[in-house]
């Protein structure tokens, strides 16, 4: 009997999505399951305790406690691989949160990353009532990574903090759950925003005293990754929710000025409206799969342009398009990516759920991304050439909802000028005949 199979006895519910991941099982699941299906009763029950047994060894404890933060490092090959898990969105239904396992449990285990980056909608809280829930979930959430002592960090998507438990509660969740977190909290109040924070990557040939001997200043890390706060209630620029703020863009310069402008990556929960030009205006490798995106503009922040000038920041990675997977050079200076959407709650991606992963190189620094999916697969996505048909981005978060603003202003503006005008000429020529006829009687 597959973990599948086990779950739809459990649940019975949502036979949709567990047939469409039946569907996309190999061959050798297939046959186990067919055998498993010709065994007698007595062997169904050994199967069962086998199962139970299985289960029971996922659900480990911890096998060595981390006592200290782990230091991000390149291997001795110069590498350093991070798994993008995003829009997981634990909490929408047990079954899906099961099948969210099998996605993080197979992406890690063909990868073995140096790091985890959860980089938002890792809940879908709208469906959480109760703040308990937070705890059970995230032992699901990080399970896959504890069990191989791999750190990990988050940053909030736009339905993370919708719940009972605030942004700053599940950062305090996180941090103090176990020491793997790598998860920093933005205190500074003039900036907005939790999840703003910058975690160093030291060269292979740092060893680990010497690196925290001199965390503070002797030693310069070989490179860095950004981490971004994009859930934000108001912007300025769109007068909506979801952006990047001008003050966010000024504490990474001033990041960026103190570790000396190294090569770094960057990870942001919704898109910059630049991704729009990427896929409109290059060639790009993956799928636009969501018709129209939901992101913000950056006029006013600056936040891709900064970085395109700036040129420390070689890639930058986000999800919040669940159906957008596609990835490729802005400016000739920035990757910008989509992940693959890892979760089967709220809509699905537009191929198999799965993970982007993204491989560091230290010298020269390069990036190397490609998708694996929940089956253990390495994905091939298409490429994608500039055509004449052109994506454009979603009202929700862009400023063209100002724009629809000011057009009814506008209208209201002229409608009203038209109406008084009217009103007024109207009167004048009633009174000049008035004029005109009181002369006739005084005549
Ligand atoms: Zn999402």
């Amino acid at each position: 009997m597959s973990r599948v199979q086990i779950l739809s006895k459990l649940f019975g519910a949502c036979q949709s999505k567990i047939n469409y991941y039946n569907n996309n099982n190999n061959n050798n699941n297939n046959n186990n399951n067919n055998n498993n299906n010709n065994n007698n009763n007595n062997n169904n029950n050994n199967n069962n305790n086998n199962n139970n047994n299985n289960n029971n060894n996922n659900n480990f404890v911890e096998t060595e406690t981390i006592l200290k933060k782990p230091i991000l490092k390149f291997n001795k090959n110069g590498k350093f691989k991070i798994v993008q898990f995003t829009d997981l969105h634990y909490g929408e239904a047990d079954e899906y949160d099961l099948l969210n396992l099998i996605v993080q449990e197979n992406v890690i285990e063909n990868e073995l990353p140096d790091f985890v980056m959860l980089s938002g909608d890792m809940f879908s809280s709208y469906n959480i009532f109760e703040k308990e829930k937070y705890l059970i979930l995230w032992e699901m959430v990080t399970r896959s990574m504890r069990k191989r002592n791999i750190p990990w960090s988050i940053t909030f998507g736009n339905h993370d903090c919708e719940g009972p438990l605030s942004g700053r509660e599940i950062v305090n969740m996180d941090q103090s759950y176990s020491n793997l977190s790598l998860t920093q909290e933005n205190t500074d109040p003039n900036i907005p925003g939790i999840t703003n924070y910058n975690l160093k990557i030291y060269s292979s040939d740092s060893d680990e005293t010497s690196v925290e001997s001199s965390l503070s200043s002797v030693m310069v890390p070989s490179s860095s990754i950004f981490i971004f706060d994009s859930d934000l209630p108001q912007c300025n620029e769109s007068g909506s929710w979801g952006c990047i703020n001008q003050k966010q863009v000024q504490w990474y310069k001033n990041q960026s000025d103190q570790l000396g402008n190294i090569p770094s990556i960057a990870f942001v929960h919704i898109p910059p409206v630049e991704i729009i030009d990427l896929w409109n205006e290059n060639m790009v490798k993956g799928d636009f799969g969501d018709k129209e995106s939901c992101c913000y503009y950056t006029d006013e922040s600056e936040f891709v342009s900064t970085m395109v000038d700036r040129g420390d920041i070689k890639g930058l990675y986000f999800g919040h398009d669940h159906k957008n997977d596609f990835h490729g050079l802005y400016k000739n200076s920035i990757e910008l990516g989509y992940g693959r959407k890892s979760g089967y709650g709220s809509y699905n991606p537009k191929y198999l759920e799965g993970a982007r992963i993204i491989e560091l190189t230290e010298q020269p620094f390069s990036i190397k991304t490609w998708i694996r999916n929940v089956n253990g697969e390495l994905e091939t996505q298409q490429t994608h050439y500039p055509n004449s048909y052109s994506q454009s981005p979603r009202y929700c978060c862009t400023h063209e909802d100002h724009k629809d603003e000011s057009t009814w202003t506008l209208f209201l503006i002229v409608y009203c000028s038209t109406i008084i005008i009217i009103s007024v000429i109207f009167y004048r020529i009633k009174s000049r005949d008035q004029n005109q006829t009181n002369s006739i009687i005084e005549l």
